[in-house]
C-alpha cells in the first residue's frame, strides 16, 4: 500500500488558533474613567500568604520561599479613581516581569 503526496499534505494541515485578544499587544492600559495609565491596584481576595524561613546556624532566618495561594477573585482596579478595570487584568498579567 502507498500513500499519495496529497495525503500526506492533507495530514499534516496544520491547525492555527487565532488568540482572542480584545487589546492590541502594544497598547498600554488606560482608565477609561479618568485617563490614568500609571497607577494600579491589583486586590485579592482570600489570600494565604505562606513563607518559608530557613533558620541558619547563627539563628538569624532567611526567606526561602514565598508562596502565596489566591482562594477568591483577583480583582483590578485604577489607581487613581478606583474603577474597576478587571477587564484589563488579563492584559496586565501578560505585561507583568
Ligand atoms: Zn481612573
Amino acid at each position: 500500500m502507498s500513500y499519495s503526496d496529497t495525503d500526506t499534505n492533507k495530514i499534516r494541515r496544520k491547525k492555527i488558533k487565532s488568540k482572542v485578544t480584545p487589546f492590541p499587544s502594544t497598547q498600554r492600559i488606560n482608565c477609561p474613567e479618568c485617563s490614568n495609565n500609571k497607577e494600579f491596584l491589583e486586590v485579592s481576595d482570600g489570600v494565604i500568604l505562606t513563607t518559608r524561613f530557613i533558620q541558619n546556624s547563627d539563628g538569624s532566618f532567611s526567606q526561602e520561599l514565598d508562596d502565596s495561594q489566591v482562594l477568591g477573585q483577583v480583582k483590578f482596579y485604577c489607581g487613581d479613581c478606583g474603577a474597576d478595570l478587571t477587564l484589563f487584568h488579563k492584559r496586565f498579567l501578560e505585561m507583568l516581569f
